[in-house]
């Protein structure tokens, strides 16, 4: 390709110069000269060719001299080079030039060979720039690709487990059928998994991953993690041991990117070990660090593999560990991460004998009375969270509304963040301003921490479900305590659902999703089995499974309503003094439970049992009056508006 230069010199006499002495070089195409006898023709030059490679500048000129034009270079043509021109004695100003990122500099007059070796010299680094500028456009464009499809990944595929986890819940499926959505749900996981993993290194990459540590049982948790291994190694006849130099200890980790490691290397452990073999976990704390080995008896890797296996999509045997599935991502994602986190990953192995891997990873000790650290963000990071989230956002009256209960601001923050296009989102920061929240404004869903000040997540779950008023409404326990008599704990007080920290997002909103389908399921069961179509009284199904106990607040609504049933002046104001509850909050809960008024509830029940006076053989006018209606022509007005038949219709049709 030839090298395009600009020549910028008042002196015209030096234009036939270069072109008689660069004479073979311009048959070639290997230079093409444009010439410009002020800053000003340069300036045009540019305009029109702005591919240019190298400038020749003379300082100066009479309108926009050398340095000037210097200046305005890098907005015009970014990677161009300036080449300086001028006399010996101008040392002061091929000095500034130079300082301004003049490239080079020849003198005058000029030594023709020394401009080749410039010209040369100055194309060949304008050439690396642009390579380089290309390349770095290129990664930037890979990584917002990757970035964007592994989203685009992750959206379908929570779309096929969060349905099959539903199918999944129905116990009526015969033995294949489970079978079946259990394999689709294992593979989902499976994919979903592996793309998370390469979003985590993406992240990694860009230095864009977040650590956040949360105060547990560190101890506690890493056995959880091993024991999280229990099935899948008692499936292979795989002895799965963990033990540790102290039973119990409080620390802030990262316990996302602790079990990720961990996680990683138990696969592996298990994936390359053959049945009877035996994986042992030791874990020391030491006062600064936590060493945790991770030892099993299986294949081993060969010594001339050991320093590749943490690069990324390495594998020992393609054939053999083809056999045994994988990407080659796993280690090279727990390598990357023990790094981030301070620490180091090594490995020694035998071929034949066994491989065990060693983290070590630096600990921070306590300090009270912080339930969580703060998120500390890498530089450079996104922006980081903000502090404290808005009271409310959004202002969509479609979207369920979910109140937010967390002490930890970062994560409130972003939890808030997270949920808030499929929610309108409620924040609270302890147990007691949830309860105040939850009491005014009823939401469909409650998410709270456990463990915070003033009330903690037990108390605010038994005082919602021990209430009338706010015990409809689903709680989701969210806790760093990965116990099982905790878990116990939360449930025994009445939540509906339960998550552990590190808890995974995506798993968090699949399960709010779980709730709210569950929720509008039955608020469409009950919505239809209170205004039935006529002739469809007793066959009201719900979608699919067998019918929904009866909601024992709606039974409780009904039984005062009966209880009223002839008295006009029982109004939705008496049915929420009957239920001691402001009209508010009846008709919020009224809402959420069955997606009705509590006007319409009493009327619809008014118009049920009329139906079965009129069968009885009441006459229209007797009717209206023992269902509380005043006037016989309102109630014929109610009634055809439910049933499309008038009363009189109704009779004709029913009588027994
Ligand atoms: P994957 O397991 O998906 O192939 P990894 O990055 O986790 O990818 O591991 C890279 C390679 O290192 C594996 O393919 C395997 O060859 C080797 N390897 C990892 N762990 C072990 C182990 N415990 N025993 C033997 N080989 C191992």
């Amino acid at each position: 390709m030839s090298i395009k230069i600009l020549v910028v010199d008042d002196e015209i006499e030096l234009q036939p110069l270069i072109r008689q002495r660069f004479r073979r070089k311009i048959q070639a195409d290997d230079y093409r000269f444009r010439f410009a006898a002020s800053g000003q023709e340069a300036l045009a030059a540019i305009r029109e060719e702005p591919d240019v490679d190298v400038l020749l500048l003379d300082i100066n000129m009479p309108d926009i001299d050398g340095l000037t034009l210097l200046s305005q270079l890098p907005d015009l043509v970014p990677t161009s080079r300036a080449v300086m021109v001028s006399a010996y004695g101008d040392l002061t100003n091929i000095r500034t030039a130079m300082n301004r990122g003049a490239f080079d500099f020849v003198l005058k007059p000029i030594d023709f060979q020394d401009l080749e070796l410039t010209i040369e010299k100055t194309a060949q680094y304008v050439g690396q720039l642009r390579d380089s500028i290309h390349t770095k456009a290129v990664a930037e464009l890979k990584a917002r690709f990757f970035d964007n499809i592994t989203h685009e990944f992750r959206t379908p595929l929570s779309l096929i487990i969060a349905p099959v986890d539903t199918l999944l819940q129905n116990p009526t499926h015969d033995d294949p059928t489970r079978h079946s959505l259990l394999t689709i749900r294992r593979n989902a996981h499976q994919l979903l998994n592996l793309i998370n993993q390469l979003l985590d290194l993406a992240k990694l990459e860009a230095n864009s991953l977040p650590i956040l540590e949360w105060r547990g049982d560190v101890v506690l948790f890493l056995e959880e993690v091993v024991h999280s291994f229990g099935s899948v190694a008692e499936q292979k006849s795989l002895s799965l041991t963990f033990s540790a130099n102290v039973r119990h200890q409080d620390i802030l980790f990262d316990t996302d990117k602790w079990q990720k490691i961990l996680a990683n290397l138990l696969s592996n452990a298990v994936k390359f070990t053959a049945a009877g073999g035996q994986i042992s976990v030791g874990c020391v704390l030491g006062s600064t660090r936590l060493t945790l080995t991770v030892t099993d008896t299986g294949i081993g890797i060969p010594r001339e593999h050991l320093s590749h296996i943490f690069d990324r999509f390495y594998q020992v045997h393609t054939s053999l560990t083809r056999s045994y599935e994988g990407s080659g991502i796993g280690l090279s994602l727990a390598y990357e991460l023990t790094r981030r986190l301070g620490g180091q990953l090594s490995v020694e192995s035998q071929p034949g004998v066994g491989t065990t891997f060693t983290v070590e990873l630096p600990i921070q000790p306590v300090t009270e009375p912080a339930y969580l650290t703060a998120v500390s963000q890498p530089q450079p990071g996104p922006e980081p969270l903000a502090l404290v989230a808005p009271r409310q956002q959004g202002g969509d009256t479609e979207l369920p509304l979910l109140l937010l209960v967390e002490d930890n601001t970062e994560l409130l923050a972003f939890l808030a963040e997270s949920l808030a296009g499929q929610y309108r989102i409620l924040t609270a920061a302890n147990g007691r301003e949830g309860l105040d929240v939850a009491q005014r404004e009823l939401p469909d869903l409650v998410v709270s921490d456990v463990m915070m000040p003033e009330m903690d997540g037990y108390q605010l779950t038994q005082q919602l479900k021990t209430n009338p008023a706010t015990n409809h409404i689903a709680v989701i326990l969210l806790t760093a305590r990965a116990a099982l008599q905790s878990r116990r704990d939360g449930l025994g007080q009445g939540a509906d659902d339960y998550l552990t920290k590190p808890f995974d997002l995506l798993e968090l909103q699949l399960r709010l999703r779980n709730i709210i389908t569950r929720q509008q399921k039955l608020r469409t069961y009950y919505q239809r089995q209170l205004s039935p179509a006529p002739g469809a009284l007793s066959a009201v199904e719900p979608d699919s499974g067998p019918s929904p106990a009866p909601d024992a607040f709606l039974t409780k609504l009904d039984q005062i309503i009966a209880a009223h049933l002839d008295d006009s002046l029982f109004r939705a104001e008496s049915l929420a003094d009957a239920v001691a509850m402001s009209l508010r909050t009846l008709t919020r809960k009224l809402a959420t439970l069955a997606g009705v008024s509590p006007a319409r509830l009493i009327r619809t029940y008014r118009l049920r049992r009329a139906t079965e006076l009129l069968q009885a053989g009441h006459s229209v006018s007797e009717t209206a009056y023992l269902v509380g209606f005043e006037h016989p022509a309102n109630f014929a007005t109610a009634f055809k508006e439910m049933y499309q038949q008038t009363p009189t219709e109704f009779s004709a049709d029913n009588r027994a």
